[in-house]
């Protein structure tokens, strides 16, 4: 088996009748970068920055965190790294940060919320991230993303900060895409707008799940809620794809979903671009998008968006699995 995946190293990533993909991988640090090139990733679609401040005893500073952004540019060679801006609270935690507690993390202030609500901290790592971008395909990406006014304040920051380093005559990429990370029912639900003020969308399945069940993967007693073959979470990832695409920008996934050989199928079908996950799954997911015509993977996703329940979904996908 893992010979037989060693065939697809180096290979560009296509599916049975040549529609081009692209497979990213997701880093924590600028160091899984290279491992994430070694396992022959065609992008970073997921750089996760939380760990630059997890890993510190206070705010890692604009140096530091320009350093960071600027390795896995440059590691990636000319491939697009997609980061995302600090995605805190919930379950992440940053101590020196003295976030208060709250009684519902998980629906509180977080993520783009608390970035929003500390914008001169926030632009610190705007500022980092932009001048970063003189070194490669730096795109920004903003977490937790539930309406449209966010993704203009973030946007209006950006601006700010571009302004800050021009004064400055430090370089940095003009044109640096941001986008939104599509992760909530609400989101979800205003795609069509969303797609309008965002130069791409990554699907955060991880957190679409379990927002749009309304369960928690670490609950014993609902995680049998917590899953992608769900008709409404389906018709989600659905929605969110084929709004992106009608309005031409690029549409990728990061959850752990893009790296599911039984989900695979259906996101070629809806037109998913760059399918992103862990390192080593990326010669595995290149086979197995390769074995798929968009015409076969249409009529799965027809019979699968056809089902009322999880098990007929997952009884079609898993028969149909190649
Ligand atoms: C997600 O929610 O799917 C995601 C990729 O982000 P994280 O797992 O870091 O919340
Ligand atoms: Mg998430």
């Amino acid at each position: 088996e893992k010979a037989e995946l060693e065939r697809f190293r180096g290979q560009p990533t296509k599916t049975a009748d040549g529609i081009e993909k692209i497979i990213g991988a997701n880093i924590g640090n600028p160091d899984d970068a290279v491992a994430a090139m070694e396992h022959d990733a065609e992008a970073i679609g997921l750089f996760r920055t939380e760990f630059l401040f997890m890993d510190a005893k206070q705010l890692p500073s604009e140096d530091e965190q320009f350093e960071a952004y600027k390795k896995a540019a440059v590691t990636a060679k000319g491939a697009s790294v997609i980061i995302r801006t600090l995605d805190v609270g919930g379950d992440k935690e940053i101590a020196y940060l003295h976030m208060k507690k709250e009684d519902n993390p998980f629906m509180g202030y977080r993520a783009v919320r608390y970035c929003l609500g500390n914008p001169d901290q926030y632009k610190v790592q705007l500022r980092a991230l932009l001048r970063a971008s003189a070194f490669g395909k730096i795109m920004i990406m903003i977490p937790l993303v539930t309406a449209v006014e966010e993704v203009r304040a973030v946007k209006a920051l950006v601006e700010e900060c571009k302004a800050e380093l021009r004064d400055k005559n430090i370089e940095f990429n003009e044109d640096i895409k941001v986008g939104v990370m599509m992760e909530t029912p609400s989101a979800s639900l205003i795609a069509d707008r969303l797609a309008c003020e965002a130069d791409f969308f990554s699907i955060g399945t991880n957190d679409l799940i379990g927002y749009t069940m309304c369960a928690d993967r670490g609950n014993d007693r609902v995680g049998y809620l917590y899953s992608v073959y769900y008709p409404s979470v389906l018709r989600s990832i659905k929605n969110i794809i084929e709004c992106g695409v009608r309005a031409g920008i690029m549409v990728g996934m990061c959850g752990e979903a893009a790296a599911d050989p039984l989900l695979e199928p259906l996101l070629i079908s809806f037109g998913l671009e760059e399918f992103s996950m862990s390192a080593p799954s990326v010669l595995r997911a290149r086979k197995t998008i390769s074995l798929w015509t968009k015409k076969e993977a249409d009529e799965l996703a027809e019979r699968a968006l056809a089902c009322s329940t999880i098990e007929e979904v997952k009884a079609i996908l898993t028969e149909a699995a190649r």
